[in-house]
């Protein structure tokens, strides 16, 4: 889908926007329009001291010159006080109910999108960055709650104001009521026109241009690692620039003519038509001897030009927050449509641990040549089976589709007989554990990421499982050792480091399946061997029984041990046994086998 399309589709999409946003909020969207109808009396009420300000007018003029004969004026005042009070009260109540309403649907929202993103599939947030889909998690949902707290009730409250004071004018003199009516007649009619049409596709365009802009900015920022490492001004860059240059020269356009004008233009007719009336005022009343009513034109047309046009500009601004609200309601339900995992109405147990992948295909979506192709391999219970080849040959593919990160397009991966997606997936996940090469620490202590394969273990349990994961030398060189703060702005690991610890989470679930993969890819020889140290430990269970183990290694030497090796490429099994067996077989592991002790000879005679 082309941007302009996307755009497009989003405006479709904007209809009912508050309705759909209103949903989030549950029984409590009641409390929206509670809040609204409050905000509208309170403005209606607010009118009454100017009332009883005409009021006394009246009754003084009646009785003049004497003064003295005019009875009841305080009780006036009193009213004028009891009202604006009352006016001030109905207000807050109904910001306090907008707000219970705002801030139930903003939790809602962040509830249901973070719980469906826990049960989307993996290959979802391959093809959505994280950080989008964070702004989507919080940013929309605190641009809701902005709208629903007070953009709404404020905007209730504005046409009640317009609305009422129309009618007060034409209650107290119907032909200056009928003149200020077309003043914002006209005034509505010029903003339609302006903003209609031409206007329209300007902001078609402004849109396009925003969204542009932050997709290149995206794209600038995860290339910056690429632009440092080769030294180049790269086309991302570029392309970032031009999208800002164009969006700034959109943004002035539109805070000059789209903007600012035909608001400023309606609210100089209404203005013009307020000053035009005065006089107007002043010429009629006198005339038929009604001092008070010309007093209260006088009074009105003064309020008018005053409060109208703020109302007015607070009604059309409200726009804008439909546009933004629509828009962030219609990514917040892009998100809830994300593909979860199904979960199997009738989960079957598996009997025990061995897995089998049965003719499994899988294609990445997008992907023109398959990533696995009919794959067949069985790891069984209590054994270790290494997965080897050439870089891209679709081992990590394998791997994830154990613990169902992604679900196959054809064939069948099982544990203990049993079809992964006829498993419960929490089942499934609390019987496979697994140290991925994407593992990051959260930004928790050391012991508390430990912890989060099992909360419920106690810290002496952490501690060992740090200690068996060969963990000991990270915890002594820490300030708070495994109080430490690691992650995102904490203390930094290095990559055998997470990995070590990652291996310790896998040891505290004590799950009876491994699944491995790259774990020793990037560590230094003294890390690598405290790794696989830590491996051998993951490879038993507590209780000493051997686990089934699927495991992912770039040395060789690790894989020697293993009971099968099955070696991938291009997505299909080329060959599998075990090392002595495809040594003799003289086929790709044994050119690999080669290669790699080359390569060790030359790293031992080059030290
Ligand atoms: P290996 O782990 O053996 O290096 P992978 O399983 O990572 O291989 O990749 C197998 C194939 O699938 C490769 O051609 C790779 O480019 C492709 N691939 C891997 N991940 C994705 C993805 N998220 N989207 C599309 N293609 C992918
Ligand atoms: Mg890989």
């Amino acid at each position: 889908m082309s941007d302009s399309q996307a755009t497009k589709a989003s405006g479709a999409r904007g209809k009912g926007a508050v309705s759909r946003l209103l949903a989030f909020a549950g029984p409590r969207k009641a409390l929206t329009y509670l809040g609204c109808t409050l905000s509208a009396v309170s403005m209606l009420v607010s009118f009454g001291p100017y009332v009883c300000i005409w009021l006394v007018a009246r009754d003084l003029i009646a009785v003049a010159p004497d003064w003295g004969a005019a009875t009841g004026i305080a009780a006036y005042g009193w009213w004028a006080f009891g009202l604006a009070a009352a006016s001030i009260l109905i207000y807050f109540a109904g910001l306090m109910c907008t707000h219970l309403a705002a801030f139930r649907c903003a939790s809602n929202m962040r509830k249901r999108t973070t719980d469906h993103l826990m049960h989307a599939s993996l290959g979802y947030f391959d093809t959505h960055a994280s950080g989008a889909l964070r702004r989507v998690v919080d940013g929309c949902a605190a641009e809701t709650e902005g709208l629903l707290a007070h953009k709404l009730p404020d905007t209730a409250g504005s046409i009640a104001m317009i609305v009422g004071m129309l009618v007060l004018f034409f209650v107290f003199d119907w032909r200056l009521g009928l003149a200020c009516l077309a003043a914002v007649v006209i005034s509505i009619l010029c903003l339609i026109k302006m903003m209609g049409g031409r206007g329209m596709d300007f902001m078609t365009r402004y849109m396009e241009s925003l969204v542009k802009m932050n997709k290149t900015g995206t794209e600038y920022v995860r290339g910056i690692p690429v632009v440092k490492v080769f030294q180049q001004t790269v086309y991302s860059f570029r392309a970032f620039h031009d999208a800002i240059e164009e969006f700034t020269r959109l943004a002035q356009d539109y805070a000059v003519k789209w903007c600012q004008t035909p608001q400023s233009l309606s609210l100089t007719i209404i203005n013009g038509v307020a000053i035009f009336l005065v006089p107007a005022a002043i010429l009629v009343a006198p005339g038929e001897g009604d001092f008070a009513r010309f007093l209260a034109n006088f009074a009105f047309y003064a309020i008018f030009s005053a409060v109208i046009p703020t109302a007015m500009t607070r009604v059309m601004f409200m726009s804008e927050a439909f546009q933004s609200a629509a828009d962030a309601v219609s990514r917040v339900e892009e998100v809830l449509a994300a593909p979860v995992i199904s979960a199997p109405a009738a989960p079957r147990t598996p009997a025990g641990n061995a897995i089998c992948f049965e003719n499994v295909s899988f294609t990445y979506e997008g992907a023109d040549a398959p990533a696995l192709d009919h794959v067949s391999f069985e790891v069984p219970a209590g054994a270790t089976v290494a997965l080897v080849g050439p870089s891209g040959g679709g081992k990590t593919t394998a791997a994830s589709l154990v613990p169902r990160f992604w679900d196959v397009d054809a064939g069948r991966v099982t544990l203990g007989g049993v079809d992964v997606r006829e498993m419960d997936p929490h089942d499934l996940m609390d019987r496979v554990a697994f140290v991925f090469q994407a593992n990051r620490p959260f930004r928790q202590t050391i012991l508390e990421n430990v912890r989060a394969a099992r909360p419920e273990a106690t810290r002496e349990e952490a501690l060992a499982a740090l200690e068996a994961a060969q963990c000991a030398d990270i915890l002594e060189k820490l300030p708070q050792g495994a109080d430490t703060l690691v992650g995102t702005g904490g203390t930094h690991l290095s990559g055998g480091e997470v990995q070590r610890l990652m291996i310790a989470r896998a040891i505290l679930k004590d799950a009876p399946v491994v699944v491995l993969d790259e774990a020793t890819a990037f560590a230094d020889p003294e890390n690598e061997v405290r790794i696989q140290a830590a491996f051998k430990r993951l490879a038993r269970g507590r209780d000493g029984s051997p686990r089934t183990v699927l495991m992912i290694a770039h040395r060789l030497s690790t894989v020697r041990n293993a009971d099968k090796i099955v070696v991938l490429d291009a997505g299909r099994v080329v060959e599998q046994g075990t090392h002595d067996e495809l040594l003799a077989s003289g086929g790709l592991y044994a050119r690999m086998w080669a290669d790699y002790e080359k390569s060790v000879s030359w790293r031992i005679t080059s030290a």
